[in-house]
């Protein structure tokens, strides 16, 4: 499993860095290299200001409640002017308008507003503006974004509208495997936090269930159905749905753990931590102004500093032989690595314009499927030692009912097997008789053979014995030689014939080898119970005294008691 787990790290990976120079199709563009900027009140109109106004160096400011104006020149920047698409990824804004001129002098606008990006909307969080293609090339492009949030957040790229139709198809199909990835994870994870009630699978669920919101609104798939949610009001609930994941996570990978696998002073600052991201996630997403920079290197510092606490956590709770903490670190390795890459490598190019956010999200629908697949074997490993300790405590229990030396039904194991016999013949009036066997003159054969020639002869005994054995018929070793038989559905001749056939049969057992030519011999007292005489304390005490009666009269035959027979001996069933 931790094989897989690094597979899947080098796969993730690798295809990053195998996508990243392919991504060429796309070209990003850069402020004061390919786009000089303007800042104007909101009330100019969509002509773009003079060329003199333009800045080429330095960074604009206070656009934040103006307009900001962006010029690319496509062939100086060494664009197709003759197949121009724009894709901009950032939707901080009120209104963005593009405005193409041509070289005949012609002039094409488009724009998307707050709230309706009509048919500009791409998935991965990007609108696209195509120069619709004309006999002449476009000399300029002009973008105007009135009340953008922070020119820091922009990105912008530029491809022939083949190029960004094929990258936007395969973001969706991206976006799309890494949300059905979530949405199965938040599902099985909700289920099972149900089936075995943990609670830290629940908070895992929400972890993943969070994600998966962002996921909805920062691809802007959720356009689909709310074409209204369009903009800046989405982008800030993205900002603060992915504060509120990093809480979640943080609160489900370290509340598995009790006091003893992680220091409840570890546990306390780690949840600070995670909770002090969730918080700064509000105003980050209220606010508009340039304070979104502060705030957002506050964020990252913030969120770093949770990355390492939870990996410390991880990392002591492992040290202390939690199993738990084992399979956390290797599903949350990929999620925090894929974040921390995101640090130090620029990937916002890469995987088709997707960048950082697709990659957050096929780290996190990586993280939740493994914790759950790890969730699952051991809750599989759990269900086969239940079984196993099931099964051994039948193995006991069957034991405990079994004579050791005979393998017949000891007394406990006769009891438990006649009551459904005798509740039977209470019920539906079924005959019902009992059999007490004693072994004729057994002493003797101790003494003359030994006592191990007495065990063999006792067991040849019971081996007979338990062939009659079934359905109807429970037989016992009741102790030392005496033997028992309840059997159902037999009376009167039909049953002195069945008890004849038992003494014979027995007597006829060859015991050559151990005890040469003696015959061994049973006697046998027969007692039956009538449809209101149901009690088997008194069934024994009547058969008993039927046995001493067979063995009075020499031994070796059957004796039946009567009905009215009242017989004292000692209680056998005064546990029952
Ligand atoms: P009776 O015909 O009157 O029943 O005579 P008996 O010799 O069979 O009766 P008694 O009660 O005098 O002797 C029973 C003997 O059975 C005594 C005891 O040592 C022996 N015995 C009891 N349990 C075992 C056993 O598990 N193995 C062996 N080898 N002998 C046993
Ligand atoms: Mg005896
Ligand atoms: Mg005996």
């Amino acid at each position: 499993m931790r094989g897989a787990s690094a597979i899947a790290f080098c796969l993730l990976f690798g295809a990053i860095l195998l996508v990243r120079p392919t991504d060429a199709g796309a070209k990003p563009l850069q402020l004061n290299r390919s786009l000089c900027h303007a800042v104007t009140a909101l009330d100019h109109d969509d002509t773009p200001p003079a060329g003199r106004r333009f800045s080429c160096t330095g960074e604009p400011s206070g656009y934040q409640q103006q307009s900001l104006w962006l010029r690319l020149d496509p062939a100086r920047a060494g664009l197709d002017p003759d197949d121009l698409t724009l894709m901009i990824h950032q939707t901080r804004f009120d209104r963005a308008v593009l405005v193409f001129r041509y070289a005949d002098g012609t002039v094409v606008r488009q724009q998307v507003v707050g709230g309706d990006f009509g048919s500009h909307w791409r998935a991965g969080g990007q609108v696209a503006f195509e120069a619709p293609q004309r006999a002449a090339p476009v000399r300029a492009a002009t973008i105007r974004f009135d009340k953008l949030a922070s020119h820091r957040l922009l990105r912008i790229r530029a491809a022939t509208s083949g190029a960004a139709e094929v990258q936007s198809a395969s973001l969706a199909m991206l976006i799309g495997a890494a949300l059905t990835l979530l949405l199965i994870g938040v599902l099985y994870n909700v289920s099972l936090a149900i089936a075995v009630r943990r609670r830290f699978l629940a908070w895992h669920a929400g972890w993943a269930a969070s994600v998966l919101i962002w996921g909805f609104l920062w691809s802007q798939l959720v356009l689909v159905l709310a074409p209204g949610l369009a903009g800046t009001a989405s982008a800030q609930t993205c900002t603060f749905l992915a504060c509120l994941a990093v809480t979640l996570a943080t609160i489900s990978a370290v509340s598995p753990f009790d006091s003893h696998h992680l220091p409840r002073i570890a546990r306390m600052s780690t949840l600070a931590l995670g909770l002090a991201v969730g918080l700064i996630g509000i105003p980050a997403a209220l606010v508009r102004g340039p304070a979104i920079g502060p705030l957002g290197a506050v964020l990252g510092v913030l969120v770093l500093a949770d990355l390492l606490a939870v990996a410390v956590c991880l990392a002591c709770a492992w040290r202390r032989g939690s199993a738990e903490a084992r399979d956390l670190a290797a599903a949350w390795s990929v999620p925090m690595a894929a974040l921390g890459l995101t640090q130090f490598v620029d990937v916002e190019s890469t995987l088709w314009g997707g960048g950082s956010q697709l990659l957050v999200l096929f780290a996190s629908a990586w993280q939740t499927l493994w914790l759950s697949i790890a969730a699952t074997r051991r809750l599989a490993r759990l269900r086969i030692e239940r079984d196993r300790a099931r099964a051994a405590e039948a193995r006991a229990s069957e034991l405990a009912s079994r004579d050791p030396l005979t393998g017949l039904n000891n007394r406990r194991g006769f009891f438990e097997r006649i009551a459904p016999l005798l509740d039977r013949a209470q019920a539906d009036a079924t005959p019902l008789a009992l059999l007490v066997l004693d072994i004729d003159r057994f002493k003797a054969i101790n003494d003359v053979h030994g006592h191990d020639t007495g065990d063999a002869v006792i067991v040849t005994i019971a081996e007979r014995l338990s062939r009659w054995d079934g359905p109807m018929c429970v037989t016992a070793r009741l102790g030392g030689e005496e033997f028992a038989l309840m059997i159902a559905g037999l009376s009167g001749f039909a049953l002195a014939h069945f008890a004849d056939n038992v003494r014979r049969e027995i007597a006829a057992c060859d015991h050559q080898a151990l005890v040469g030519s003696q015959r061994v011999t049973v006697s046998i007292g027969v007692a039956t119970a009538g449809p209101a005489a149901r009690d088997f304390q008194q069934l024994y005490q009547r058969a008993d005294g039927a046995l001493y009666a067979a063995k009075q009269n020499g031994r070796d035959r059957v004796v039946h008691a009567r009905p009215e027979d009242r017989i004292a001996t000692e209680p056998l069933l005064a546990n029952r």
